[in-house]
C-alpha cells in the first residue's frame, strides 16, 4: 500500500458540493482508503481573474493502485462531474491532481510526480501543511516550511 496526496479544486457549479462529493467518491473506491482530509480552502483563481473563487482541499489516501491507474480513476471521477475546460487556467468543475505518491519521482507524458506546481500554490501548500507538519518533506523540493 502506498500513501498518496491528492489535491482537489473546483470553481464551477457549486464548488463546495463538487469537492465534498468528489472526496466521498474517492472514499468509496474499492482500492482506496481515505486517511486524512484537510479543511476546505477558498482561493482567488490563478490566471484570468474574471471567474469565481476556487474551493480547494488536499486529502491523504492509501492505495495499492499504480500511479497510472489511480490517475485514470481520478479522471473518471472528474468526468462524472462533467468537467468543463474551455481555456488553460479557466474555470473548471473539478480538478484532481496527484500531488505526491510516496517518494516516487516520475515524469511521463501523462504524469509528473511530484506535481510540479505544489510549491508555487498556497492553495495546495496550506491544506497540505494542515494534514502533515512543518518538516514534511516534498520529494525533490525539501521541507514544506520553506515555501509557506
Ligand atoms: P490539468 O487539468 O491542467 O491539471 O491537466 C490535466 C493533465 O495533466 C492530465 O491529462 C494528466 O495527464 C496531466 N498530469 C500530469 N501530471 C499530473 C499529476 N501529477 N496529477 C494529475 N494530472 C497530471
Amino acid at each position: 500500500m502506498k500513501k498518496v496526496f491528492i489535491g482537489l479544486g473546483s470553481n464551477l457549479q457549486n464548488p463546495l458540493y463538487q469537492v465534498v462529493s468528489a472526496i466521498e467518491e474517492i472514499k468509496s473506491h474499492n482500492d482506496i482508503c481515505l486517511l486524512a482530509t484537510s479543511s476546505l480552502y477558498k482561493s482567488r483563481p490563478v490566471g484570468p481573474q474574471d471567474q469565481s473563487d476556487f474551493i480547494n482541499a488536499v486529502i491523504l489516501i492509501e492505495t495499492k493502485l499504480k500511479p497510472e491507474n489511480l490517475l485514470n480513476d481520478l479522471q473518471i471521477i472528474e468526468k462524472l462531474h462533467s468537467r468543463v475546460r474551455l481555456k488553460k487556467w479557466g474555470p473548471r468543475t473539478l480538478d484532481l491532481d496527484i500531488l505526491m505518491f510516496e517518494n516516487i519521482i516520475m515524469k511521463t507524458k501523462k504524469l509528473i510526480i511530484p506535481h510540479p506546481e505544489i510549491i508555487n500554490r498556497q492553495f495546495v501548500l496550506m491544506p497540505l501543511l494542515e494534514i502533515t507538519h512543518q518538516n514534511f518533506n516534498i520529494p525533490l523540493k525539501g521541507k514544506i516550511k520553506k515555501y509557506i
